[in-house]
């Protein structure tokens, strides 16, 4: 049972219903939330909708971004950071954008289309009771519902997150922003990636998202309330004057993680594990990883495999999680904090800055770190782990498919002159023929790679 129908929810549900589980999310509001939220997702997070099976309806609703501009108070730019147009190692575009309704929308449409799945509006859950091979869960009726298992996906204010006593871990202090959907009649004339007005006084971020939408950010100062904020005035800095304002609405942007992540089968996912400022549009991306690297565990484990497999989920997850969120707290300071003097120092190190050759791609970079050692990624002790615990890249295939669509739901095992590793108990990959691919990367040219279900390598052959 998944509770929460935000992106998160609904795409574990589409990952476990491909894996042919029965899942019935439970989801409080009748109808999807619709004020302003994600606009931005890197190329790993498209990968994971393409597992859930709407990453080419995905595309047709978003667009590839062009990169980040830092300007002054005075709309001068500082420095850019360019992304390289075309598909990246994952074999998506590196960054799109979209709006996070459209996202919601087509993976409801992607529900209603799969039989495994029920999606049950208006029931808000109120209550859970743990047993060792399942949960009671209760609604606000005091209506009994058994689960074999629960992922709470129920976002910030998570019901599940405090019933299961899951605690937080601050990280940084609440910082309140106003955030504007814009609706053009007409194209803007601007340019097609992110726009972070590094100005103390007013820090301001502006992007055009997809389609005629464009978004619009501005810190409030101390006592400030969106209504006092001049928002054509601040608009027109950015060419923008005349588009119609959607929605304006306050944020105040939480930095933490969850202190516990799992009680017996109850397991926290997205927001409900962890918050993040968007200042690097990873929070969403965060929750779609989690349920990426959940789904195909809580699978095994109910078709019998050791529930300690449940313990990697933290322990794959949280150390991630921890450090987007740190870096989004700094780079948002970094780009928006301090003082005057700050503005001027942060001006001369962009002025070295711009001069650092492939200095774009270490900013934009958004990849998953390698995963640590642990009973499901085989990286030595000591010495280099090559590309053990990292994602697996996914190259086009000469007949246009992508490599996952080849892979299936499963591990899969990529050998070469038929050499295999002995298998941890239970695993039965998908062999393919290595040397029939397209080269998969640095390192990865070896007698076999196995990979898990989730696309990270698990382990290598020596050579
Ligand atoms: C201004 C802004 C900009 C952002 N930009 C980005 C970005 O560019 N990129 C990015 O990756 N992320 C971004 N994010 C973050 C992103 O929007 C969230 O991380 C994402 O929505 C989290 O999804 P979720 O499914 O975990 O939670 P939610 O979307 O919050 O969904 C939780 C669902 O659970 C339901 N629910 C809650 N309690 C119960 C209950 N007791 N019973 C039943 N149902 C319940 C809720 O009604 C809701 O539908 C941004 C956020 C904001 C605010």
């Amino acid at each position: 049972m998944v509770v929460g129908a935000g992106p998160v929810g609904l795409t574990a549900a589409l990952l476990l219903a491909r894996r042919g589980r029965e899942v019935t999310v439970l989801e409080k509001h009748e109808h999807p939330y619709g004020l302003p939220r994600a606009v931005h997702l890197d190329d790993e997070c498209v990968r994971v909708l393409q597992a859930a099976g709407v990453a080419e309806a995905f595309a047709r609703v978003s667009r590839p971004m062009a990169g980040l501009r830092l300007l002054d108070a005075d709309g001068r730019v500082l420095v850019e950071f360019a992304r390289a147009p075309g598909a990246g190692v994952h074999g998506w575009p590196q960054a799109s954008m979209f709006s996070q309704p459209d996202l919601e929308e087509l993976l409801r449409a992607e529900v209603a289309r799969r039989p495994l799945v029920q999606l049950r509006t208006g029931v808000e859950v109120a209550g859970l009771v743990l047993h060792p091979d399942g949960v009671t869960v209760t609604d606000r009726s005091g209506a009994r519902l058994e689960a074999e298992a629960v992922l709470g996906c129920d976002g910030a204010r998570s019901t599940v997150a405090r019933l299961i006593g899951a605690g937080e871990v601050p990280l940084g202090r609440p910082d309140r922003w106003l955030v504007a959907d814009l609706q053009a009649d007409a194209p803007l004339d601007v340019w097609p990636g992110v726009h972070q007005v590094c100005d103390p006084h007013r820090a301001a971020t502006f992007m055009p998202v997809a389609g005629d939408r464009y978004r619009a950010e501005f810190r409030l100062r101390d006592g400030e309330q969106v209504g006092d904020v001049d928002l054509p005035a601040l608009l027109a800095r950015f060419g923008a004057a005349d588009t119609r304002v959607l929605r304006a609405v306050e944020y105040a942007y939480g930095a933490r993680v969850a202190a516990r992540w799992r009680a017996g089968r109850v397991l926290l996912c997205g927001d409900a594990a962890h918050l993040t400022p968007p200042f690097i549009g990873q929070g969403l991306g965060l929750g779609l990883r989690d349920v990426h690297q959940l789904a195909w565990k809580l699978d095994a484990v109910l078709a019998g495999a050791d529930g300690s497999l449940l313990d990697t989920h933290r322990a794959e997850r949280e150390p991630h999680a921890r450090a987007l969120v740190r870096l989004a707290v700094l780079l948002g300071w970094l780009m928006t904090g301090g003082g005057d003097r700050t503005a001027v120092l942060r001006r001369l190190l962009l002025a070295v800055a711009r001069r650092v050759p492939g200095l774009s791609s270490q900013v934009l970079a958004s990849r998953t770190p390698a995963l640590r050692r642990g009973p499901l990624v085989r990286r030595p002790r000591l010495g280099p782990a090559g590309p053990v615990g990292v994602l697996l890249p996914q190259p086009t295939l000469p007949d246009g498919r992508r490599l996952d669509d080849l892979l299936g739901e499963g591990w899969a095992l990529l050998t070469r002159s038929g050499a295999r590793p002995r298998l941890p108990r239970g695993v039965r990959p998908r062999v393919l023929d290595a040397s029939a691919l397209p080269p998969l990367g640095p390192g990865l040219h070896r007698d076999w790679v196995l990979v898990r279900p989730d696309r990270v390598v698990a382990a290598v052959s020596r050579r």
